[in-house]
């Protein structure tokens, strides 16, 4: 049923390629380059979770990617098939194991131009890249069905072929503290958001452009002048703030040592912040108390 439903969406336009983690779907058509781009979709996944110290996750089997198909890819509980509605065969996506674990393969959904993948999910589309667990994608009114289909109990990465290092490298980030989360046993979701978008940023810092850098900090000061993060962060500034703080985290405690705080972030994170917040404004060349502005300073 549900590959009758991607398919029926999508006619045979669809196509799908092997990578190292999993698989990926071209919903308009298979771009110039699938080797250069899956090398570095690889390059990018291992940085992430080498950056933090661990071995990247390793495919389970062996499989061989279908070259022709018309159907589609079920995302179910247990498992990602490629389906082909001709001839009834399934083909699947090997599990991938990591810290003792099963894993779901990525399905990493690439789009060939910009203009498709607006077309497709909407204002879902407004960023290069974007890592989804399981029904994330469904909380997206105007992503095409196809894809909730594809994101139902995978691990998904939406984003357009020529997405940079540093979006990449902040997607499968995500990827890492999620399924690092869930092996011990923290709840990745209880997270701040400045934690969770904190550590993407920080782990594809070096990928960034410098000008970039220079000017987040600038923000980063700016922000802290006025604000403090008792008071919680705005969406427009929790990747800046949160680069900075987990950068600082990581300068203190270690990579490991971080990790280690994930859980108190899940369940009291006021006394983090009350702990590490002036060392913090202290890197930043600012009091180490902070005094907020006004209200509705941002
Ligand atoms: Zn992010």
């Amino acid at each position: 049923m549900a590959a009758a439903l991607i398919a029926a969406t999508h006619g045979t336009d669809d196509s799908v390629t092997s990578w190292v983690y999993g698989v990926v779907v071209w919903p308009d058509h298979v771009g110039p380059d699938v080797g250069h781009f899956t090398d570095r979709l690889t390059a990018a996944a291992k940085e992430a979770f080498a950056f933090w110290g661990y071995a990247p996750p390793e495919a389970a089997g062996v499989w061989e990617c279908p070259l022709e198909y018309a159907g589609g890819l079920h995302g179910g509980s247990a498992d990602v098939r490629i389906v082909d509605d001709r001839s009834a065969v399934e083909t699947v996506v090997p599990p991938l194991q990591w810290m003792n674990r099963r894993l779901f393969p990525v399905v990493v959904i690439a789009f060939s131009g910009g203009w498709r993948m607006r077309d497709a999910l909407g204002t879902m589309a407004t960023l290069g890249a974007r890592f989804h667990f399981g029904s994330a994608a469904s909380s997206y009114p105007d992503a095409e069905d196809w894809v909730r289909e594809v994101g139902r109990g995978c691990r998904t990465m939406i984003c357009v072929s020529y997405a940079g290092d540093e979006l990449l490298i902040h997607g499968f980030a995500h990827w890492f503290l999620a399924e690092w989360c869930e092996a011990s046993g923290v709840n990745p979701w209880r997270l701040p958001d400045v934690i969770h978008e904190g550590t993407a940023e920080a782990t594809c810092a070096s990928a960034k452009d410098s000008t970039d850098t220079v000017w987040e900090r600038r923000a980063v000061i700016d922000w802290a002048k006025r604000n403090c993060l008792s008071n919680g962060v705005g969406a427009a500034s929790v990747y800046a703030v949160g680069k900075s703080l987990v950068t600082q985290l990581i300068d203190e405690l270690g990579e490991a040592g971080f990790l280690e705080t994930l859980a108190a972030w899940t369940s009291s994170p006021d006394v983090l912040i009350a702990q590490y917040e002036p060392d913090w404004r202290e890197s930043l060349g600012l009091p180490r108390e902070c005094v907020a502005a006004s209200d509705g300073s941002g």
